[in-house]
């Protein structure tokens, strides 16, 4: 098949924090969570312009901090998903080198043309950038919280509820006119799918294997949407919108992969696809999915799935297995049924 997208240069290796300094441009600005900067403030040098610490996701506010932030000549993105975000939005809004440090694998920020803001407390996403490369450090992942690193799978999983998704709106006549159903693409993302399936092991290990397993398909996923012409059904789906609406109903902060990799295995069930395989892959891989886990209850589960079909309309999101099917309470009990005897009861 040919390839005409773009992929980002992507490096692995180690030490790689500490040979920033040594060639970015001067002053570069870092743009980073404030509690991951003791941990990595002493790779940087004098030559700084200053660390920023991410503290609004939201659009208008991140604009004025845009404004604030002092001169520098380039912008390095240290974190997970929010900082890599902020600082493709810096780079894009003062048209700057960017280079990135995913610190661990939680999700493919680093690998996609756009940065996740919030307008509204609505997911939106804006800018444009490329940058010089992003530096995957095998000690820096490897020292982050294992949760944090193979939750990352849930980007990648996800691919198979979205397929169900995508076929169940092609049957129904209810694709996108601007995204008609695509087998190539369908099939191109199931490659990026079987190989992480096949490295699952590796992946809960943190090993580095699973690193690049893993940050390689986050590769290929951050850059899909803009590779196939910013059409996202190949990659995402239901399991992305249950996480919506549970955020939206809960106002909880999570770690990205719990509620989405919830939302596979409630998605995949719903649509009869596989549901126990997938179950057991994330239960496999050492992902909590169980409510409690990450602050919710299965009232809110259960509250977020009587909401979803109204929501995804309000959200103006395509056609998925959440209009086509309605999760009653029997559907619930059996989800949660099959969640306690994989995972054991809340303790
Ligand atoms: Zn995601």
């Amino acid at each position: 098949m040919e390839q005409t997208g773009q992929f980002f240069t992507t490096i692995y290796g180690r030490n790689l924090i500490g040979e920033i300094k040594a060639f970015v441009h001067r002053p570069y600005l870092v743009v980073t969570m404030e509690d991951l900067w003791p941990k990595f403030e002493p790779f940087f040098d004098q030559g700084m312009a200053q660390a920023y610490f991410v503290n609004t996701l939201d659009a208008e506010d991140l604009a004025r901090e845009i404004e604030r932030m002092p001169a520098c000549n380039s912008v390095v993105g240290l974190g997970g998903g929010q900082a890599l975000d902020v600082a493709k939005l810096v780079a894009w809004n003062r048209r700057l080198p960017l280079f990135q440090i995913p610190t661990a694998m939680t999700v493919n920020a680093a690998f996609g043309h756009r940065g996740a803001v919030r307008t509204g407390g609505k997911v939106r996403y804006i800018g444009y950038v490329v940058p010089e490369a992003v530096y995957i450090d095998f000690e820096v992942i490897q020292s982050a919280p294992k949760l944090l690193n193979r939750s990352g799978v849930c980007d990648i999983l996800c691919y198979h509820t979205a397929h169900a998704d995508w076929k169940i709106a092609l049957d129904r006549g209810k694709t996108e006119p601007k995204w008609p159903y695509d087998q190539r693409l369908v099939d191109e993302a199931k490659t990026v799918l079987d190989g992480v399936m096949a490295r699952l092991d590796d992946i809960r290990d943190v090993n580095e294997e699973g690193i690049r397993t893993l940050m390689n398909a986050h590769r290929w996923g951050g850059a899909a949407y803009h590779n196939a012409g910013w059409n996202p059904c190949h990659i995402e789906g239901v399991e992305h919108f249950f996480f919506y609406a549970l955020e939206s109903l809960t106002g909880k902060h999570f770690i990205h992969g719990q509620p989405v990799c919830l939302g596979i295995y409630i998605g995949s069930a719903l649509q009869e696809n596989k549901a126990e395989e997938m179950l057991a892959a994330i239960h496999h891989v050492g992902v909590d999915i169980r409510p409690e886990a990450m602050g919710v209850t299965w009232e809110d589960v259960a509250e977020a799935l009587r909401i979803l079909p109204r929501y995804v309309r309000e959200a103006g999101l395509w056609y998925t297995v959440a209009d086509d099917r309605v999760a009653d309470g029997d559907f619930i009990a059996r989800v949660k049924k099959r969640v306690i005897e994989v995972y054991g009861g809340w303790k």
